[in-house]
């Protein structure tokens, strides 16, 4: 799925197409809009206006257009999105997505400067929305203090990998980001976020802003060095333990049984 890696490497790619101008906008897809009761005609608004800047909050992806940034258009894109520009998506393919590339998927189409941006999501789990309340976002993971993730994790009993995957509390996390996480910083994801030492939290927040850093330049979320560990039969390559794997925070997890503790 689509985690902040992936969202920035499809910002980058619009950010391309600055200073050009929107001609159409086509969502065929209405259930592809948010809030639901949106009408598809606020959208019309755009055409004719030009592509400022782009930016980026967890995963998330604004587009800015206008001079005043009069409209900022929001871009979700679930659990198997990508966006394609002129037929090229910077992701060719998506772990847990289907290899298959069907333009039948695409749920929202500008026209920018003659240029096709279109969001391809075959689950349909992703949305389009105008002027996103970014409030509802928690604190960029990229740049994960550990002052920050000290008062998120204060009180909390839920389970520290549920805590990260919660957009609402550290945004641009996904299921990949928060495993490789965790097993570098040696923490179990099952023990409680109010549990963690002031170490601990230490250990957290630096791994999830070296593994953002990590993995983006490998280029996905699925370039850790967990990520071939995540079967029964793996040998854990830091410690020799053996792998353990259940349902945390909603999502199906591996860990250590060893060195995550
Ligand atoms: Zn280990």
């Amino acid at each position: 799925m689509p985690e902040l890696i992936e969202v920035e490497q499809y910002r980058e790619a619009l950010d391309v197409l600055c200073g050009e101008t929107v001609m159409s906008v086509d969502i065929p897809d209405s259930a592809f809009v948010r809030p639901r009761e949106a009408p598809l005609e606020v959208f019309d608004a755009l055409v004719g206006r030009t592509l400022a800047s782009t930016s980026r909050h967890g995963k998330l992806l604004l587009a800015h257009f206008g001079t005043k940034d009069d409209y900022v258009v929001g871009m979700r894109f679930g659990m198997t999105g990508r966006l394609l520009i002129d037929g090229v998506s910077p992701i060719e393919t998506l772990e847990y997505a289907s290899g298959r590339n069907d333009p039948a998927w695409d749920r929202a189409i500008l026209d920018v400067g003659g240029h096709r941006v279109a969001m391809r999501d075959q689950r349909r789990l992703g949305s389009i929305e105008l002027d996103p309340d970014t409030r509802q976002l928690g604190v960029e993971a990229s740049t994960l203090t550990a002052s920050a993730l000290s008062g998120i994790c204060t009180r909390r009993t839920k389970a520290i990998k549920a805590v990260l995957l919660d957009q609402a509390l550290v945004a641009g996390l996904g299921n990949l980001l928060v495993d490789e996480t965790l097993w570098q910083a040696g923490i179990d994801p099952r023990r409680s976020a109010g549990a963690l030492s002031g170490h601990e939290i230490d250990a957290v927040a630096a791994q999830a802003v070296a593994t953002v850093r990590t993995l983006s330049a490998r280029g996905g979320s699925h370039t850790g060095d967990s990520f071939e560990l995540r079967h029964l039969d793996a040998t854990c390559h830091r410690c020799a333990g053996s792998m353990s794997h259940d349902t945390v925070g909603g999502r199906s997890t591996w860990w250590c049984a060893t060195h995550q503790s």
